[in-house]
């Protein structure tokens, strides 16, 4: 069996350092091309050494001589800045995972995809910005998209590609995040710290941030929208504490086909690193005997309003989830920094999307365009809350 050829762009993050665990222990069926970050070299240099990445990229380009140094010796090219990292696409890589956090992702995503192998998902951003030109690009140039967000890559093997129009309805479930049963005046106090912590997952800390809020599920159905064919109302969210069930496809007969798992990336990723074949992981087997119950609840919209907001971009379309991405990642940005509160959050997104209103992307300049107003009217609107 020949080795596939893989890149990671985000290999430092949560998502990136669960793919070098399970690339790691099947040396030959993986051969590791290119591998970056942002601003952690030494993390990056420490993957490329074990994985003999044939070139490291470090997205921050003042970080160059840092990493050339730290890979001294090594054999290993270095490279540095956002131009570098997307150039990595033209590599020679089968396979890409996706895993730069937020709309950076974009730009590296659409390189990936028109170089024409396998890209997997999880940089959901760049699907919400501008699912259009992403799904459209991969047409196009006869790549493979993969879902690795554990919902969509659940609806993705629950789902019959040949037949959808005998599928009535989607359902992905959400946690609740650490807020699940907090009320508003407790939410409106609640620290980065609080809000990062989940109860089941280990994420970056934008994604933690947006599955406290439910932003996070709000995204999630704009991307399910994107890469499953069926209408905006088919799809919708249920709360799942447990994180067991991923999302439940619903037929027309009345079968419901869900995966199940326990919450651990490491299975989604598996699934799109060595589809379609299956490999072993180091995962927790389920055993729901021990699980003992599995609870499902209707999501709270009046305490969780950044999901109410996403359903409402979602069936309008156009320009509306370029905004609502870009408001979001200011916003929850400024959390972090503990410029604003946590239910702020919604609040300014809100604020965003009703101060602009421009008309659908046709082009990637356009959604660049939005995206970079988007910002600059957030940031106004935090202004008028902080001020
Ligand atoms: P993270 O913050 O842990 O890692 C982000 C990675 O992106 C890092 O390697 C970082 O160096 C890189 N990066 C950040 N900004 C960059 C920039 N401007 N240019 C180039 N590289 C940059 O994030 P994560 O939790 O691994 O999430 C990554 C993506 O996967 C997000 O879109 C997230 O929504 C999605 N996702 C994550 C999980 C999870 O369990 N962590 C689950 C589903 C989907
Ligand atoms: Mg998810």
């Amino acid at each position: 069996m020949s080795r596939r050829k893989i890149s990671i762009l985000g290999a430092t993050g949560s998502i990136g350092t669960s793919t070098l665990d399970l690339v790691e222990r099947e040396p030959d069926a993986f051969e590791v091309v290119a591998l970056t970050a942002h601003s952690d070299v030494a993390g990056l240099a420490d993957a490329a050494r074990r994985t003999r990445a044939a070139i490291a990229v470090i997205g921050d380009e003042r970080k160059y001589g840092a990493l050339r140094e730290a890979l001294a010796g090594s054999g290993i090219e270095a490279a540095a800045g956002a131009d570098a990292v997307a150039a990595t696409a033209t590599l020679g890589a089968d396979w890409t995972m996706a895993a730069i956090v937020g709309f950076a992702g974009l730009r590296p995503t659409l390189a990936a995809l028109e170089a024409g192998g396998t890209v997997a998902l999880a940089n959901k951003e760049s699907l919400v910005a501008a699912g259009a030109l992403v799904t459209e690009t991969a047409r196009k140039c006869g790549a493979t998209l993969l879902p690795v967000d554990s919902e969509h890559n659940a609806v993705f093997q629950c789902f019959d590609h040949a037949a959808p129009e005998s599928i009535r309805k989607v359902t992905l479930t959400a946690s609740g995040g650490p807020f699940r049963d907090w009320t508003i005046e407790q939410m409106a106090a609640a620290t980065p710290a609080q809000a990062v912590k989940h109860p089941n997952w280990s994420m970056g800390a934008k994604i933690s941030v947006d599955s406290a809020t439910l932003m996070n599920k709000g995204l999630e159905l704009i991307e399910a929208f994107h890469l499953f064919p069926l209408p905006a109302d088919a799809f919708d969210a249920i709360v799942h504490p447990q994180s067991v069930v991923h999302a439940l496809v619903a037929y027309v007969d009345g079968s419901v086909l869900a995966q199940l798992g326990t919450p651990d990336m490491r299975t989604p990723i598996a699934h799109s690193l060595a589809w379609p074949r299956r490999m072993e992981t180091p995962c927790r087997a389920l055993d729901l005997a021990t699980t003992g119950r599995l609870d499902f609840m209707a999501p709270d919209l009046e305490r969780f309003p950044a999901l109410g907001i996403a359903l409402e971009v979602m069936a309008a379309g156009g320009a509306r989830p370029t905004i609502l991405n870009a408001s979001n990642e200011i916003a929850v940005a400024a959390f972090l920094a503990g410029r604003i509160g946590f239910m702020d959050i919604p609040l300014i997104v809100r604020k965003a999307l009703e101060r602009y209103d421009p008309a659908r992307p046709g082009c990637l300049d356009d959604v660049f365009a939005i995206d970079a107003e988007a910002r600059a009217i957030t940031r106004e609107a935090m202004e008028s809350i902080t001020a």
